[in-house]
Order: C-alpha cells, then sequence, then structure tokens
C-alpha cells in the first residue's frame, strides 16, 4: 500500500477555481474520507488522483513518486464509482477479470485473484449472472472486486453507497470498512454524508468551497471544529447556532442569547469583552429535556413549547423556539411529547461552543 500527499492542489476550470490550494496527507493503510456539500471539490479532487482530471498547479505524490503527468492506469489506484460502471454484458465472473486480461496478466493469476475477491466479498454464488440480475448491493461489490483485484496501492471510492437503500447502505459501509482493514489498503473516499464520514474515517478532510475547512479525526472535528460552517456540517442534525453576547455575572462567564444567560466554564473559552456579539453553538445533545438524561451543572434553564416531535423509537428530536431561533433538543428514552406541550430544558454550559461573529471561527 501507500501514501497520497497532496501540497497546494490547484484546478482551474476556465475562468472558475474549482481547488483552491489543498493539502492533504494520507498515510499508508489509513482511510481519509472527504467530506463536504454539494460543489465543494470532493469529486474534482478525487478525479485529479485518480488521473482522469488535469492538475492545473501543485504536487501529487503516491509514496514519493511525483504522479501528476503519470497516465490514470500507471499511479497504481483503483477506483469505484457510484454508478458502479459494471459491463453490462458481461457476467460477474467476466466484470472481475475483464480488467486484468486486457493488462496482460496470465489467467491462472486472473482466476487467482478474482477467486479470493469473490470469497471476501460473498460473490460466489453469482459469478455467472449478469449486473441486470443483480441488486444494487450486489452490483456495488462486484465494482469494489474488480478494484480489489487490481490489488491497487490506494483505493478511491466516488460517494460509492448513495444509490443503496438505508439498511444496504449500513450493510455496505461495514463491510467496507471491514475490507479495508483486512487488505490494510489506503482509501480515500468521498462523500457528503457526515454520518459516512464520522463511521469510517481514520481522518475526514471537511472541504468547504475548494479549500480545506479541517482535517482531523472523526472526534476532533466532531468535538473541536475549527470553524462555525464544519461545527454546522458536521453532526445530525446540525448544530443549533444562535446570535448570542458575550455577558457575565457574579460565578463567571456566560453567554446571553434567545433572553437566557448561559454559564459556560470560566477557564474553557477566551472569550471576547462583554457585550461583544457571538454565535453560540449548542448540540441538539447538549439540550436536555427535564427527566431525560442527567442534568448539566453548568448551563442555563428555559421552558419552550415542542412546535413539533420527531419519534425516532430509541430517541426524539424535539423542534422549539429559544427566542427567535427553532432549535432542536435530542430527547433520550422518549415518551409522548403532546402537541404544544411546554417543556423545561437545560443548555449543557460546559459543552457549547462560541464562534466570532465576523470571522466565524471558533472561539478558544
Ligand atoms: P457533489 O457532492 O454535488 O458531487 P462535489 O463536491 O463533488 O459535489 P465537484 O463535482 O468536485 O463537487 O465540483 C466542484 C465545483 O467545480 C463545482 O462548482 C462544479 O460546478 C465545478 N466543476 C466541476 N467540473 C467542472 C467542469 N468540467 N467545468 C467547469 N466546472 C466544473
Amino acid at each position: 500500500m501507500a501514501t497520497v500527499t497532496m501540497r497546494n492542489i490547484i484546478k482551474i476550470y476556465g475562468e472558475f477555481v474549482a481547488i483552491k490550494g489543498v493539502d492533504i496527507d494520507v498515510e499508508d493503510g489509513s482511510f481519509v474520507v472527504l467530506v463536504g456539500p454539494s460543489g465543494c471539490g470532493k469529486s474534482t479532487l478525487l478525479r485529479m488522483i485518480a488521473g482522469l482530471e488535469t492538475i492545473s498547479h501543485g504536487e501529487l505524490r503516491i509514496d514519493d513518486k511525483l504522479v501528476n503527468d503519470l497516465p490514470s492506469r500507471d499511479r497504481g489506484i483503483a477506483m469505484v464509482f457510484q454508478s458502479y460502471a459494471l459491463y453490462p454484458h458481461m457476467s460477474v465472473s467476466d466484470n472481475l477479470g475483464f480488467g486484468l486480461k486486457i493488462s496482460g496478466v496470465n489467467a491462472g493469476e486472473i482466476d487467482r485473484r478474482r477467486d479470493e475477491a469473490a470469497a471476501m466479498l460473498g460473490l460466489d454464488p453469482y459469478m455467472d449472472r449478469r449486473p441486470s440480475q443483480l441488486s444494487g448491493g450486489q452490483r456495488q461489490r462486484v465494482a469494489i472486486g474488480r478494484a480489489m483485484v487490481r490489488d491497487p496501492e490506494v483505493f478511491l471510492f466516488d460517494e460509492p453507497l448513495s444509490n443503496l437503500d438505508a439498511k444496504l447502505r449500513n450493510q455496505t459501509r461495514i463491510e467496507i470498512k471491514r475490507l479495508q482493514r483486512e487488505l490494510k489498503a489506503t482509501v480515500i473516499f468521498v462523500t457528503h454524508d457526515q454520518v459516512e464520514a464520522m463511521t469510517l474515517a481514520d481522518k475526514i478532510v471537511v472541504l468547504q468551497d475548494g479549500r480545506v475547512a479541517q482535517i482531523g479525526s472523526p472526534l476532533d472535528v466532531f468535538e473541536r471544529p475549527r470553524n462555525q460552517f464544519v461545527a454546522g456540517f458536521i453532526g445530525a442534525p446540525s448544530m443549533n447556532l444562535l446570535d448570542a453576547t458575550v455577558g457575565s455575572d457574579a460565578n463567571g462567564p456566560l453567554i446571553r442569547a434567545g433572553g437566557i444567560d448561559v454559564a459556560v466554564p470560566p477557564d474553557r473559552f477566551d472569550l471576547p469583552p462583554e457585550g461583544t456579539p457571538v454565535v453560540l453553538g449548542v448540540r441538539p445533545e447538549d439540550i436536555v429535556p427535564e427527566g431525560h438524561g442527567s442534568r448539566p451543572t453548568l448551563g442555563a434553564d428555559f421552558a419552550a413549547k415542542v412546535n413539533f416531535a420527531e419519534m425516532l423509537g430509541n430517541e426524539s428530536l424535539l423542534f422549539a423556539h429559544l427566542g427567535d431561533t427553532e432549535i432542536v433538543a435530542r430527547m433520550q428514552h422518549p415518551r409522548a411529547v403532546d402537541p404544544d406541550e411546554t417543556l423545561n430544558f437545560r443548555i449543557d454550559g460546559s459543552r457549547v461552543h462560541v464562534f466570532d461573529k465576523q470571522t466565524q471561527d471558533t472561539v478558544l
């Protein structure tokens, strides 16, 4: 397997700069997920690594070799597409072996690699079928198998799960992670789904508008988002963001938002002077309905009418207003909530985030 190193990678389409100087290090055997909203440049970046798109500026290295101008087939990469891109007129077996055959690999070796991939992916029963005779999940496994038999240095995945239904998505996600561990493969995986990013990645690269917004472990980007964009993008449902100002009382610093004063730990933030406008960020799980979960010691209480409750089985999402802002709170071990019922909530002040109103950077 191999490392992938990107240094100041830029992609220009005519007048439009799609990738604006990206530095990413992908370690050997690691699972790196590129995530971000539609149009942020994920696919463009992946396609440049694959050699399907030219690199306008910067350096791309696989191991230590500069590969900017190397044809796709010589880069030691294999790519799995969202659309599977299987040959419709060929059997599964031929789909798996075809790439090796045209590369001149001998028949015995093709059989060996094909059998190994088929066994790992549970494709043995389907080897004689055409792609049209397979389910979406099975087709995706063939596409992954076709990448595996090439024994690449690096696997690239471009939203491979988006065409699968929710259950199959979860299963295939787990399968991809298991395979990556078994093969000790270096993987670069593109998705716009932050749950996929969180569960698969050793390292998440959050892209925003052609730039890296943050690189870190899943826990890092969740717990310590560098700015408001990352905070809002990572986590589902999204972090609540409220216009606020800095304040204080006899007990220490607080953040005023939506008519309440949220006490925050004295040593946690280097807050600007009192009265400065900021943005308060609170994750849904840190707005605790009374009687559902332990009561945070630091924070603020408020009562709010529940406009809408979304029952998810093991938890409910409660939509309410805090001041003028619609917020969402997470209710663990839920009970039925009557329409328009007023509940008491407590914001966990030890877990809130504060953002600079102008720069949108996290206040630390
Ligand atoms: P999505 O999640 O919707 O697939 P993405 O993050 O993968 O989005 P890209 O497909 O990489 O985004 O596109 C990044 C930007 O580059 C977009 O604004 C897109 O319109 C632009 N772009 C992509 N390909 C071209 C092209 N061939 N010519 C001009 N602009 C392009």
